[in-house]
Order: C-alpha cells, then structure tokens, then sequence
C-alpha cells in the first residue's frame, strides 16, 4: 500500500505528490490528466515568481518537478469510489473505473473544479481567444477593452466590478429577472460609470472573425428582441463545478459540492485529505492550490507518525 495516495494531479495534486515524496514515503498518484485545468491555459502570468509561461509549460513543468522524486505516477487513472478506513489507522481503499483498487494509508484528494460553460454557439471556438473564465487571470488582457460578463450572480458581479477598474466598459447579461448576487454587490455595480446590465438577457451566441471574439449576441426575454454588442472579451461566470461526484456519500461535501475542509486539510474521515479547487478554500487559483497541497500533504504526514497501524 501507499503511505500517501493522492488523487489528482493539477497543482495542488503536485504540490502533494512533491512535499510527500521528500519525507522518503511511499506516494502515489493517480490522474485523470496530469496538470488539470492548467493544460487549458493560455498565459499564467500570477503564479508567483513566474513572470509568464503558459499553461502547457505550467504542466510539463508539474510533472517533471514530481518525476524528478520516487512517486509512482499513474495517468489517464479515474477514481470512482473511496472507501474509508474502518478506524484510524486501517487502509483507505480507492477504486478506479478501469477496476483497479489500490490501498493507502492516507488518501489526499485533488480532483479540481470545472468551470460551468453557457453552450452558446462560439464559445468553445473562441475559448482562450476572448472567451475567459476568470477574471483574476485574464481580466488584464482585456485593458481599455469593452467585455461582458454572463452571469449576475456573485461570481459574475465581483468578475464585473473587478473588469470596471480595469476595461473600457462592461455589460452584464443575467438570464433571470434580476442580479442574484448580494445586495452590497449589486449596489456598488450601479455605482460605477462603465457598466450597463441586461436582465432577463438569454445570451444567444458569441460571435468572432475567426481567430478572436468580436461580439456578443443576447435576446430580451421579454419582448424576444435581439441585441447584438461589439466587444473584445466574455466572461463566463455561471458557476465553477468541482469533480466530487463520485465521493457522495462518503466525505462530507458543501452545498456547492466541495470537500468540506478545515485550515489543515482535514476531510470528515480519518486519513483522508483534500486540497485546491475541489474544496471549501476560498479563490480558486494555481498558486493557492499549490499551497492547500503542500499543506495537506504535510498533514497526512503528521497523521501517519501519530497514527499506529490498526
Ligand atoms: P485541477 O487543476 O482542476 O486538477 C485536478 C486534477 O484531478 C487533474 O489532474 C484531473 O485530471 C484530476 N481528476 C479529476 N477527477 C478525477 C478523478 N475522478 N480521478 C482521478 N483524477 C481526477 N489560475 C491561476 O492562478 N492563474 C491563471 O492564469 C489561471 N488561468 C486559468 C485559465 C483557465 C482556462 C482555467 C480553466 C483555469 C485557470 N486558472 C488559473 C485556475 C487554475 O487552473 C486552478 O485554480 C488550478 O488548476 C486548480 O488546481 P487543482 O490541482 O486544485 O485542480
């Protein structure tokens, strides 16, 4: 078995994978795509230290650092189930879809989060090439720019009130009849001079000259009217899912989905860890993942020198 068995292997997953293999145990990890959501990046330019690389660099990069260790990398892997451990101490067991089972003492998850995409006819042409999902990552792009935001609630309402600081002018597009985000949000977005808002707005298409987002398309509910706006950059804020599906049941989740977590990494079962997007940490970033993942493999270790095999 595995002294830390990590599942998932984006940033926070590597982070994991490295600080557990310099304790000289023995680690695993098992990935559906090494790297996550890292791979779809197109420029990472706040990662600390870093002052730009792009995200398939940002991969290859992860996995060199945690091959350059003793860690049993294992790829294109999809966990479908944990079973805890009977008592503290016992092994942990995580099944996989292709009928595999492997047994660990700790098990540290890190299946990351996916953003919720609109399905609108232009999006996936146009991702990375004005269409964006986070606006602490792309919002400086779109400097002096005009953008969108779909999405009023308060993820698309702090993404519009962060881009107004920094774009020529925002337009939010909510589908229902009013911003669903709190009322101290909506307020300060009145406030501001560059931001208009559509309300019962169903965004029909974002539109391009091929290479990069020109437009965007949106039909008032009310009367069925369509608007047509130029713009350089849509943000898509519906919703950031995270990849938990398949621990229902077992560790306890949030609302939202996310592993409930405490400042150590701690899940509600003894041995089992999480870190990054896939958990309660707030502010879904590289470099706060990279941190949750060292921190949680740290715990894991502090957990397998207090705790006696069973
Ligand atoms: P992820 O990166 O999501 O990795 C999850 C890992 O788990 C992957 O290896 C995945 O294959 C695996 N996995 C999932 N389910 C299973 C399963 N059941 N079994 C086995 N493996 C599984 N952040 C920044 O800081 N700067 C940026 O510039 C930036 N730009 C971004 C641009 C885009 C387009 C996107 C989508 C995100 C961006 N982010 C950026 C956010 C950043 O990528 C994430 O916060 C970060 O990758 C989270 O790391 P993670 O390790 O928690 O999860």
């Amino acid at each position: 078995p595995f002294d830390v068995l990590i599942v998932g292997g984006g940033p926070a997953g590597a982070a994991a994978a490295v600080y557990a293999a310099r304790k000289g145990i023995r680690v695993g990890v098992a990935a559906e795509r090494f790297g996550g959501q890292t791979n779809d990046t197109m420029a990472i330019e706040n990662y600390i230290s870093v002052l730009e690389t792009d995200g398939p660099k940002f991969a290859a990069a992860l996995e060199a650092q945690v091959r350059h260790y003793n860690v049993d990398i294992m790829n294109l892997q999809i966990a479908t189930k944990v079973i805890p451990a009977a008592e503290p101490g016992d092994l942990i067991e995580v099944q996989m879809e292709n009928g595999g089972r492997l047994k660990a003492r700790t098990v540290l998850l890190s299946t990351g989060a996916r953003w919720r995409n609109v399905n609108v006819p232009g999006e996936q042409q146009y991702k990375n090439k004005g269409v964006a999902y986070c606006p602490h990552c792309d919002g400086p792009l779109f400097k002096g720019k005009r953008t969108a935001v779909i999405g009023g609630g308060n993820s698309g309402v702090e993404a519009a009130i962060d881009l107004a600081g920094l774009v020529e002018h925002v337009t939010v597009i909510e589908f229902a009849e009013q911003l669903k985000a709190d009322a101290v949000l909506v307020n300060k977005l009145h406030s501001l001079p560059n931001v208009t808002v559509h309300t019962n707005a169903q965004t029909t298409e974002i539109t391009g000259d091929g290479s990069k987002v020109n437009g965007i398309s949106f039909k008032d509910r009310a009367t069925g009217f369509e608007h047509h706006i130029d713009l350089a950059g849509v943000f898509v804020q519906i919703g950031l899912i995270p990849n938990t599906e398949f621990l229902k049941g077992t560790i306890e989740l949030s609302k939202f989905g996310e592993i409930v977590i405490d400042a150590k990494g701690h899940t509600n079962q003894p041995g089992v860890f999480a870190a990054g997007d896939c958990t309660t940490v707030p502010y879904k970033q590289i470099v706060i993942a990279a941190g949750e993942g060292s921190k949680a493999a740290l715990s894991a270790f502090d957990y397998l020198i207090r705790t006696p095999i069973a």
